[in-house]
């Protein structure tokens, strides 16, 4: 059963020089249980996109297309069904969410709010779940009383998920939710995430510049570049065998976990990702592509199908050119050194 449906989301942002866009058309289908990893350098757009699933984005930005939570269209809700699907149907988990939490109030009541605001729990009934919910991230009980300042910054981004998860969402959306973390803090929150949403059948959306991390943690990939999807399918597969050039150089980047130098640039990808006031004209990764046909200049080719749920919005995408191995080789190139077969 498909819980989320995205078809042709696009998020711009005005601006004095006109409007920015940051998010170009983006069309994701999300199974009940599901997790989806959402790829891609800075600025490729996924906070963008993962906050127009909750409408969380500033008056600035104008959102256009289709959000289908369980058929319902997010972008057409009142604002009392708004808030009502906040927190209870879907939640997100931010970037950074630890330094969102009230430094003056304790844990436990801050983590019972959403569950009381909805009128899910009397505040009996929220207490006892909120201990609930701190064994569930590993926190002892007691920690209910403590105030963020008395825990690490691991714990309180427990403290996050456990407010994410306290009205038992359908989705939950976690934007490099351990990225302020240190590594080994990174791989148990992450393990953490993954194994209640297993465990409560919740959909997951989880974004990360790390594709490696998304692998291991998703059953899918979307891979963005400059508000687009270039790539989605099976999460190993397409770490594996990626077959837009820019995956692929995102996938054999295995950028260490935590190093903020591999947020930025992939190894072997030269260039910066591109301005989206200033878009390069064709696929907007032309300019950096080591397989870039002169067409690329002219021609964004959209998704093309590679296999059943995978596809790649690349000219030398497709079942026989995966097949055959002829990916670079098309007789277009006209025999340029540009092209070369990126493996
Ligand atoms: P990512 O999460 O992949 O790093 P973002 O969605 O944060 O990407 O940003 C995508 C693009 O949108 C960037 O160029 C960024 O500068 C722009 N952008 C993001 N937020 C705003 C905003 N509030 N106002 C104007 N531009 C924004
Ligand atoms: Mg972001």
């Amino acid at each position: 059963m498909t819980l989320l449906e995205l078809r042709d989301v696009a998020v711009a942002y005005r601006g004095a020089a006109g409007d920015v866009p940051a998010v170009r058309g983006v069309s994701l289908d999300l199974a009940a249980g599901e997790a989806l990893g959402l790829a891609g350098e800075s600025g490729s757009g996924k906070s963008s996109l993962a906050m127009a699933l909750l409408r969380l984005l500033p008056r600035s930005a104008r959102v256009t297309g289709e959000i289908l939570l369980d058929g319902e269209d997010v972008l057409r809700m009142s604002w009392g069904r708004l808030r009502a699907v906040r927190w209870a149907s879907a939640s997100v988990v931010f970037q950074g969410a630890q330094h969102a939490l009230n430094p003056v109030r304790r844990i436990g009541d801050q983590i019972a709010e959403p569950l009381l605001v909805h009128g899910l729990a009397t505040p009996a009934q929220a207490r006892r779940r909120t201990a609930e919910l701190l064994e569930q991230v590993g926190l002892p009980a007691w920690r209910a009383r403590s105030h963020p300042h008395e825990l690490s910054g691991g714990q309180r981004q427990r403290v996050m998920i456990a407010m994410a998860l306290a009205c038992s969402p359908k989705l939950v959306v976690a934007d490099e939710p351990t990225t302020a973390l240190d590594v080994m803090v990174q791989a148990q929150v992450l393990a953490l995430i993954r194994s209640l949403i297993a465990e409560h059948r919740i959909s997951l959306i989880m974004i990360s510049h790390d594709l490696s991390v998304l692998a291991s943690t998703c059953d899918r990939l979307a891979v963005m570049y400059a508000g687009r999807v270039v790539e989605s399918g099976p999460a190993r597969e397409v770490f594996t065998g990626a077959r837009h050039p820019y995956a692929r150089a995102l996938a054999e980047a295995f950028p260490t976990v935590g190093d903020p130098a591999s947020r930025r640039a992939p190894r072997g990808l030269g260039g910066d990702p591109p301005d989206p006031a200033r878009l390069p004209p064709g696929c907007a990764f032309h300019p950096r592509c080591p397989a870039a046909l002169p067409s690329c200049a002219e021609r964004d080719v959209g998704p093309r199908p590679v296999a059943a749920g995978w596809s790649a919005a690349c000219v030398h995408a497709g079942p026989e050119a995966a097949d055959t191995g002829e990916a670079g080789q098309a007789g277009e190139s006209g025999g340029t050194g540009a092209v070369r077969e990126n493996a």
